[in-house]
């Protein structure tokens, strides 16, 4: 396999060659490789889209999470067969998004209050509630602010993180939450998206504390920036995270 800064020079030499401008959409195209996991279910493909946005190709098929941000930055990723909302607010729901990507067999999975909203017929799963598509477990898990003076952000029992169960590899998405019991009493987690990000969320320290016990084999820190362009960072996270998981960056603002 090539790596990326030979894939890089040959696609400038390509360029120099037909005399073409390299448009930005082949650089985001270029970006959307993935991370590819070989499991014992299959390949597991991550694409991190932005933020709180991202892609997994799983052996049942595509799955989009809290897509928003325009149709365009998905340009080149296959159709979503299955969408999962966590919650209303606008870097994870947004109905201009949904309404470009969605296509006649897409699922969507969403909590309560979005699937209020929605146009489209949807799945709904409350906390602790789940259901089974293409063979895979799908479990809402709580996601919700603990701190006082936060509560008002995800008030306990609205919003949705995601377990998704492929046949025994298993893959959490927070959403938007601290450190919530039910995150920290999940087993058997290959792949995590943890989020953090002030005064929304938690802290790097919160998150990192939380993992250390569930002990995700994989994680990938996500949704770390907030208010003001304040972030956590996450390579303090990785390091406070030590040796109970291996953790991955990906390109969440770039
Ligand atoms: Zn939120
Ligand atoms: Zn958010």
């Amino acid at each position: 396999m090539p790596n990326r800064r030979q894939v890089l020079m040959q696609l400038t030499a390509a360029t120099a060659a037909s005399g073409t401008v390299l448009m930005p959409y082949r650089l985001r195209a270029d970006g959307h490789s993935g991370d590819v996991f070989d499991t014992t279910v299959g390949q597991v493909t991550v694409h991190p889209i932005s933020h709180a946005s991202m892609v997994l190709q799983v052996p049942a098929g595509t799955i989009y999470v809290d897509p928003v941000g325009g149709a365009a930055l998905y340009d080149g990723l296959p159709e979503p067969d299955l969408i999962l909302i966590t919650h209303e607010h606008a870097d994870h729901y947004d109905p201009p998004t949904l309404a470009a990507l969605v296509g006649s067999e897409t699922q969507i999975i969403a909590n309560p209050a979005v699937q209020a909203q929605l146009d489209h017929p949807a799945t709904v799963l409350a906390n602790g509630e789940s259901v089974l598509w293409e063979g895979a477990g799908i479990l809402a898990i709580p996601a919700h602010n603990l701190t006082e003076g936060r509560l008002q952000f995800h008030p306990p029992g609205r919003d949705n993180g995601y377990v998704i169960d492929l046949g025994g590899y298993r893959i959490y998405i927070s959403g938007d939450t601290e450190d919530v019991p039910e995150m920290r009493a999940l087993q058997g987690i290959d792949l995590a998206f943890v989020c953090m990000n002030l005064p929304f969320t938690m802290d790097a320290e919160a998150a990192a504390d939380a993992v250390r016990e569930f002990a995700p084999r994989v994680v990938y820190p996500y949704h770390y920036r907030g208010r003001d362009n304040g972030t956590q960072d996450p390579a303090e996270f990785a390091e406070m995270v030590g040796d109970a998981s291996e953790v991955r960056l990906g390109p969440w603002y770039s």
